[in-house]
């Protein structure tokens, strides 16, 4: 057979078969089909995640991670810019912004968010490849003047599938006769998002991207919410992350790619599998170019020391030496060129044992 189903895979990593079910759900994996090839990270995931679990904790409040979505031309790219943009403005780092596919804002009080900031035609699949895990909330960017288009229902469809929070930003409000009230009347119609107006939860806010009307609003609305949903996480564990994209720099030919810290703290000199792949972490650089030693949950970070580049969405961890996260990267590449040439049997006999 070519698939598994949760409980077998459950039986064989001695898995909570509702957590299970969570991280399958998150991934967009049907619990009842689960293939070979899914069915053989998460169990090497695991079994990255029994080493990480015997360590003291140090659980504290972490930033929200934030993903902008809507249909075309609503004012994604203007609202992500206009952020961006805010802080050079502001002179608070001094640096130029180079694009590597996240950056973050920080408050006047000092409180931060990391923005997730993707090309708006692989947004979709971006979200997807990565699950859940790697946003906390997504801005619905809904422009005034358009309305509720294709793509606006789309995305609330994958808030749902995913369970991720949805913060909603009715844009262009500056444009002479735009009317955002029929756009929260036209959400509302929908029946898909239980909206503040309406006496539900879900934010709205009335913004120019283009002019920055009611931006501190918006963030104070994020920040509110994050509140809400307690983002804790352990900063003192080995850290774990995804690759939100990565790419290789035209002059000296370095690889770098830019993850998100999800837990605990990445530090320089830091042994980590990242996708297949092992390395040891040369430099950790923020959205800005600053030089950091290490990097807490939910930071976005440009590290160097990588091999191979790897795939948006490859998970990164870090393991106490290196020989570990050697060991790991073999059995992950064997692991693979076994699943892909097809040899490999994942159940043996009645058994259920997977063979590795
Ligand atoms: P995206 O496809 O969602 O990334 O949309 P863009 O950010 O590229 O915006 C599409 C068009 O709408 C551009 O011409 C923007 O200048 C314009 N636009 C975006 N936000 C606003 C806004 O708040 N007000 C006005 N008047 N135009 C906007
Ligand atoms: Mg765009």
């Amino acid at each position: 057979t070519d698939f598994v189903n949760i409980e077998q895979l459950a039986e064989f990593i001695a898995f909570d078969g509702q957590k299970l079910l969570q991280k399958l759900t998150s991934m967009g994996i049907n619990p009842e089909k689960i293939s070979l090839k899914e069915a053989n990270l998460i169990s090497l995931e695991y079994d990255v995640k029994i080493q990480h679990k015997n360590e003291k904790g140090n659980i504290k409040q972490r930033s929200p991670v934030v993903t902008i979505m809507g249909h075309v031309d609503h004012g994604k790219t203007t609202l992500l810019d206009y952020l961006r943009n805010s802080q050079i403005a502001k002179g608070e780092f001094g640096g130029i912004t180079q694009k590597i596919g996240a950056f973050h804002v920080l408050t006047p009080e000092g409180q931060r968010i990391t923005f997730i900031d993707t090309p708006g035609h692989e947004a979709f699949s971006n979200m997807r490849v990565r699950g859940a895990n790697s946003t906390d909330m997504i801005i619905l960017v809904v422009s005034a003047i358009e309305g509720i288009q294709p793509q606006t229902l789309e995305v609330i469809k994958l808030a749902h599938q995913n369970q991720v929070h949805i913060l909603v930003a009715i844009n262009k409000i500056d444009v002479p006769g735009a009317r955002p009230d029929l756009v929260e009347k036209q959400l509302k119609e929908q029946g898909k998002l239980d909206l503040e107006p309406f006496g539900g939860n879900i934010p709205v806010v009335h913004i120019s991207a283009l002019n920055g009307t009611n931006m501190d609003l918006l963030l104070e609305l994020i920040l509110f919410e994050s509140e809400l949903m307690e983002l804790k996480e352990d900063y003192d564990s080995l850290a774990e992350g995804v690759v939100i994209e990565s790419r290789r720099d035209v002059d000296n030919d370095e690889k770098s790619c830019t993850i998100i810290v999800q837990k605990g703290t990445l530090k320089v000199g830091d042994h980590i599998i990242i996708g297949n792949n092992y390395c040891k972490v040369r430099s950790i650089k923020d959205d800005k170019k600053n030089m950091l030693k290490q990097a807490f949950p939910s930071y976005a970070v440009e590290i160097t020391g990588i091999k191979e580049l790897p795939q948006s969405g490859d998970v990164v961890f870090a393991l106490e030496s290196e020989n570990k996260a050697k060991v790991i990267s073999q059995r992950r590449i064997k692991n693979e060129e076994e699943l892909n040439s097809q040899e490999e049997q994942f159940i043996q006999g009645s058994g259920s044992k997977l063979k590795f």
